[in-house]
């Protein structure tokens, strides 16, 4: 049961291939877009029984091929504010993209700008999903940046949380089920703004060297079972550049799978869990998954 529907933007049977990364899934049966938070908590307080999914840029998620059951939740462009709120603090919504913010705080036509969170810039994905993730590279995550979120619990009810209630862990959070962030507080500091240029493209230069990030992925396919790497456990059963129907292994970096031609998210699981088969059969190490699966089975 879905609440009055002029509160909001709602599509029906929405493909949800033309938005993830790995341009792989069915439909959601039903996409809602609010545009401001009093549509969100209007929306999770009328639909209590409805199964619902909040999804950023859809970056780090497999969604299968028979869609996702119920209401697929995308921020809109209302969150997606950034406010400096002291020296050293931004408020920034949940809804806006990391590489966003960059182009943001480099925009200043001042001699300083803030930095200090340069490294999100080449992690493709949202200010939220980056948050539910504790994304990170080249030795920082989210849990150093963040300072606090604001939440919405899945009744409607705003909470806030300091960085310790927040649970971060190695590509993970223990944010309460089901709960919504809808915006961070995040620690800067003051740069001279052409070093915070430099970084931001030294760091997107590493990248294009050793990422295939032109390619349909969705990152890091397996956690890294600490200390080792995935990659190097991929790589050691032969299956860097492995194929399943579209999907492959990407030669370039093996722990990311590539979406080679028309793959299928079966495709994409299948190859997945032949790797963690044969990784347990030569090594005995069980690797978890990084990218999150959701949806139904077609
Ligand atoms: C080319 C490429 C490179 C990448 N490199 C990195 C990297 O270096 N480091 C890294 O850590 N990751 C990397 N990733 C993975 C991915 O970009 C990150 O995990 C990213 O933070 C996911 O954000 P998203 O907005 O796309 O989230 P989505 O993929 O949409 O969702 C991921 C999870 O977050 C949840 N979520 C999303 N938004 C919210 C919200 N507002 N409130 C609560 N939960 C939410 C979803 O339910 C889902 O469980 C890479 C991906 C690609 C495609």
């Amino acid at each position: 049961m879905l609440p009055t529907l002029e509160k909001g933007e709602y599509r029906f049977n929405h493909s949800m291939a033309s938005s993830t990364w790995l341009k792989v899934g069915g439909v959601a049966d039903v996409l809602f877009k609010p545009h401001d938070i009093n549509e969100l908590i209007h929306f999770l307080q009328s639909c209590t029984n409805t199964p619902k999914t909040i999804l950023g840029n859809c970056s780090n998620v497999l969604i299968r091929d028979g869609g996702i059951e119920g209401v697929v939740i995308k921020l809109g462009r209302n969150f997606s504010t950034v406010d400096r709120i002291s020296d050293s603090a931004i408020r920034v919504g949940a809804g806006m993209l990391n590489s966003t913010l960059c182009q943001h705080i480099t925009s200043t036509k001042n001699e300083n700008c803030i930095g200090g969170i340069e490294f999100i810039v080449g992690i493709p994905g949202t200010i939220g999903g980056g948050i539910k993730m504790n994304a990170g590279c080249y030795g920082k995550e989210f849990k150093d940046i963040v300072h606090s979120v604001d939440i919405l619990l899945e009744d409607g009810t705003m909470k806030s949380l300091v960085k310790d209630e927040i649970g971060f862990k190695y590509r993970g959070s223990n944010l309460p089920q089901n709960s919504i962030v809808i915006s961070a507080v995040l620690e800067v500091s003051e740069h001279k703004k052409e070093d915070v240029v430099n970084k931001i493209s030294d760091i997107m230069h590493l990248r294009t060297q050793s990422q295939p990030i032109k390619e349909r992925t969705a990152g890091s396919t397996f956690r890294n079972p600490l200390p080792l790497k995935a990659w190097q456990l991929i790589d050691q059963v032969g299956m860097r550049g492995a194929r399943v129907g579209g999907a492959q292994f990407s030669e370039q970096h093996c722990n990311f799978m590539i979406n080679i031609g028309n793959a299928t998210a079966r495709d994409f699981e299948t190859l997945g869990n032949i790797a963690i088969q044969k990784v347990f059969e030569g090594t005995g190490i069980a690797m978890q998954w990084e990218i999150k699966i959701m949806g139904r089975y077609e």
